[in-house]
């Protein structure tokens, strides 16, 4: 993604719109937090959007381009997520990558602490393997840069010097089966858009 249209993504996501209720408890949540607080929780919660729309659109990429899956599909996006990300390489998109990162360790730690069963099942990893697998692609590409939040998950030093094949293998498989679809002067890509509820009941939704 060119830096150019971070604007227009950022201008994307604050014109979803929002249930009654759950803006209501958004205002609650931010009542009594000082303007730096606010604009920090702004710019973490911007980061962590950003990572699951390019998320969403890595399986809207599978879904329309019949993309080959070699393994679980969440996980595959999760690192097209990663790796668009890292190649953006800005210090929008580098900040998006460790909130991200830190988005998940708390949502590990919440669970953890509301004592829920590990769903081993679930075709997403846990939590903290979703952390691990991107930091895994951070410091693969840039171990200095991404150093701290490595180090925060006591990212073994070995595990990062394997890193730096397993980003370069992802970013190469990627970008390959993605080349053949990019546009071309004069040609326009087509996509079928359907439209659906993911919320039901208030319920929430995992990407
Ligand atoms: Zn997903």
């Amino acid at each position: 993604m060119r830096r150019s249209l971070l604007p227009l993504a950022l201008i994307g996501l604050l014109a979803l719109p929002m249930p009654g209720a759950q803006a209501a408890a958004l205002t609650d949540d931010l009542q009594g937090l000082s303007k730096q607080q606010v604009e920090d929780s702004v710019e973490f919660a911007f980061g962590n959007a950003l990572f699951f729309l390019f998320h969403e659109a890595g399986h809207m990429l599978v879904s329309e381009f019949n993309l080959p899956v070699l393994g679980r599909e969440e996980d595959a996006v999760d690192t097209l997520s990663t790796l668009l990300l890292l190649e953006a390489d800005g210090e929008v998109f580098d900040t998006a990558l460790t909130d991200s990162v830190d988005g998940w360790t708390f949502s590990a730690e919440a669970s953890e602490a509301a004592e829920e069963e590990q769903a081993l099942w679930d075709v997403h990893a846990l939590d903290r393997q979703r952390a691990f697998s991107m930091v895994c692609m951070m410091v693969g590409k840039d171990a200095e840069k991404f150093k701290e939040s490595a180090d925060n998950l006591e990212f073994p030093e070995e595990r990062r010097k394997q890193c730096v094949g397993e980003y370069q293998k992802a970013r190469d498989s990627w970008f390959g089966v993605l080349k053949p679809h990019q546009r071309t002067d004069g040609q326009n890509n087509k996509f079928t858009i359907t439209y659906k509820c993911l919320f039901k009941n208030g319920g929430r939704a995992r990407g």
